[in-house]
């Protein structure tokens, strides 16, 4: 959409300098959303966006972009990888992909045992992981934009959608009995096994829903962590589709231009 098509007032704005740009040209013909390199810093996440609303969802993404670079286990990884070994090659995200996923294992059998503290710290683990894996991949997919390579991208996202199955197995594993069997609803609530909660996990993920176990007729605790999880699976598979869409028509609003390059008559 065309910023001359707008009511709300067209700024080209830096998230880390949190200040309006004044541009060189007019912004009327300009898309909203186009990014372009600010005069302070060529790192920093500048676009042209509409009103405070605007300048609000930059400053998520700038959060999104400081959270993988800086902050996430991966980044910190990294920064200490190069401490401990600065002369080998930086570390992959593939090995940090198949760290995280051991992780996972290791607190999903945890949120299995009857050891109530190893049952929390499982969930504890789980929801901060769920975090990770949403946070740095909506990253990729709305900040950084152009995969290093597209059949990594795609490969990496996969796995991590199966760690989601993971993760939220932990959440049916931990707590006291809700589940049922079917022709068993009769029975009282039962706990299930660490694989048949990353089974469930699946088909809810893969929204298949087989059937044979359920949740108990009063676990609504448990009914909400499925919607959850449905709601999370879903949104995650819309975002691969789009970093997918994504190459096949690589928008120009997501090459960050020059102030200079922008159309419209300079003043
Ligand atoms: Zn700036």
């Amino acid at each position: 959409m065309l910023a001359s098509d707008r009511y709300r007032p067209i700024v080209a704005y830096c998230a880390h300098c949190n200040s309006q740009i004044d541009p060189p040209g007019d912004l009327s013909s300009v898309s909203i959303g186009t990014l372009f390199r600010c005069p302070v810093e060529p790192t920093h996440l500048a676009a042209i966006v509409e009103g405070r609303t605007g300048k609000f969802w930059l400053k998520c993404r700038r959060y999104m972009r400081d959270y993988e670079f800086e902050y996430s286990p991966f980044a910190i990884l990294r920064k200490q990888w190069k401490r401990w070994l600065p002369d080998a090659e930086p570390i992959d995200a593939g090995p940090y992909l198949v760290l995280r996923f051991t992780i996972l294992i290791i607190a999903l059998v945890m949120a299995a045992s009857d050891v109530l503290l190893l049952r929390c710290i499982a969930c504890a683990i789980s929801l901060f992981l769920i975090g990770d894996i949403l946070v740095a991949h909506l990253s990729i997919a709305f900040v950084s934009q152009f995969p290093a390579d597209p059949l990594r991208s795609v490969t990496f996202a996969l796995f991590s959608f199966f760690q989601l199955a993971v993760a939220f197995g932990v959440f049916f594993a931990a707590p006291d009995p809700s589940f049922s069997w079917v022709g068993k609803e009769n029975e009282p609530p039962m706990r299930i096994s660490w694989l048949n909660s990353l089974y469930f996990s699946l088909l809810i993920i893969t929204t298949v829903g087989r059937g044979d176990i359920l949740p108990h007729h009063d676990a609504s605790l448990l009914r909400a962590i499925i919607s959850l999880e449905l709601i999370v699976a879903l949104s995650f598979l819309v975002s691969v589709l789009q970093i997918m869409t994504s190459w096949s028509s690589r928008h120009p609003a997501a090459v960050p231009k020059d102030l200079n390059e922008l159309p419209g008559p300079k003043s």
